[in-house]
């Protein structure tokens, strides 16, 4: 498959995202996006309507996921599942395992909020998530907001729901080995999503390239929505030493709350191998 603007990351209502899922694909042919894939987290539930407003508007699309996945010492990594297909009952059951989780642990994110005078946090969040097996911390962020306790989610972030802050909780997600295993069953392919996001050392980092690609998998996001250019130099420079292919995407939330709109990022330096050659 050919691409100019590929965008193979966003999300819409059936996660976090503000958007539903053909509003995104109306907005995506809006900005040029060529190549789009849906790619909410831990969830394909969006997938059919994201496929019938695609071929409606002949926007060239592919399934997508984001696993949720923990890793090393009480780290989360974020796994993104392409071209896959999203009927296979094993990666509809490893997911939903992975939601499964999501209720339980908001319900602790909300007591821990409760206790730095911030009241009825999981009936606010859910009320934002529509459904406790999607509710996550953007819509805790969403509530705190509404609250008039931070002016908007990524000062959230910083002041209670990043690791380390009150609002905070750890909370076992998939492993690094499942998820993979998932994507390949379900015939996709597996990529490393937003590698700059995660607070790992130097050498924690190469360790989990290196124990991705054991595992057989494929890319790594090496233009994603926040990513600076020396970022996308150094994660050109591991797809090129791992032999990874690369992805370009926006992780697009919504207007007003993502860096990055669709299709508005960077692109891949010309030498590396793009994610979409094998499609
Ligand atoms: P969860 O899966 O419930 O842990 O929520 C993770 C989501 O929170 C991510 O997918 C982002 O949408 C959002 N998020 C995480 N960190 C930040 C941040 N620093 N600023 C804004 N949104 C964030
Ligand atoms: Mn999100
Ligand atoms: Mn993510
Ligand atoms: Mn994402």
């Amino acid at each position: 498959m050919n691409a100019q603007n590929a965008d193979l990351h966003c999300h819409s209502t059936v996660s976090d995202g503000l958007l539903p899922p053909a509003a995104l694909i109306e907005r995506a042919v809006a900005n040029g996006v060529d190549l789009l894939a849906l790619t909410d987290h831990d969830e394909v539930g969006g997938l059919d309507a994201a496929i019938a407003a695609a071929e409606a508007a002949g926007l060239p699309f592919v399934t997508g996921v984001e696993i949720s996945v923990s890793w090393g010492d009480d780290q989360t990594v974020h796994i993104v599942g392409l071209g896959f297909d999203h009927r296979h009952p094993g990666l509809r059951a490893g997911l939903e395992r992975v939601r499964g989780g999501r209720d339980a642990r908001a319900g602790r994110i909300a007591e821990e909020l409760a206790k730095v005078g911030i009241e009825g946090a999981y009936e606010g969040a859910l009320k934002y998530a529509g459904n406790p097996a999607l509710i996550s911390r953007s819509h805790f962020a969403r509530y705190i907001v509404e609250r008039g306790f931070a002016p908007d989610v990524k000062t959230v972030f910083e002041h209670w729901l990043a690791k380390g802050k009150p609002g905070y909780v750890s909370h076992p997600w998939a492993e690094l080995a499942e998820a993979v295993d998932w994507i390949h069953a379900a015939g996709g392919i597996a990529v490393i999503a937003h590698p700059g996001r995660y607070r790992l050392s130097a050498a924690e980092r190469r360790a989990l390239y290196a124990a991705f690609k054991d595992l057989g998998g494929e890319g790594i996001e090496v233009v994603s929505g926040a990513a600076t250019a020396e970022e996308i130099r150094e994660f050109a420079g591991i797809a090129r030493e791992f032999g990874l292919l690369a992805s370009r995407a926006s992780d697009f939330h919504g207007p007003g709350e993502s860096y990055t709109d669709l299709g508005r990022m960077a692109m891949l330096p010309s030498d590396l191998t793009p994610v979409w050659a094998a499609w």
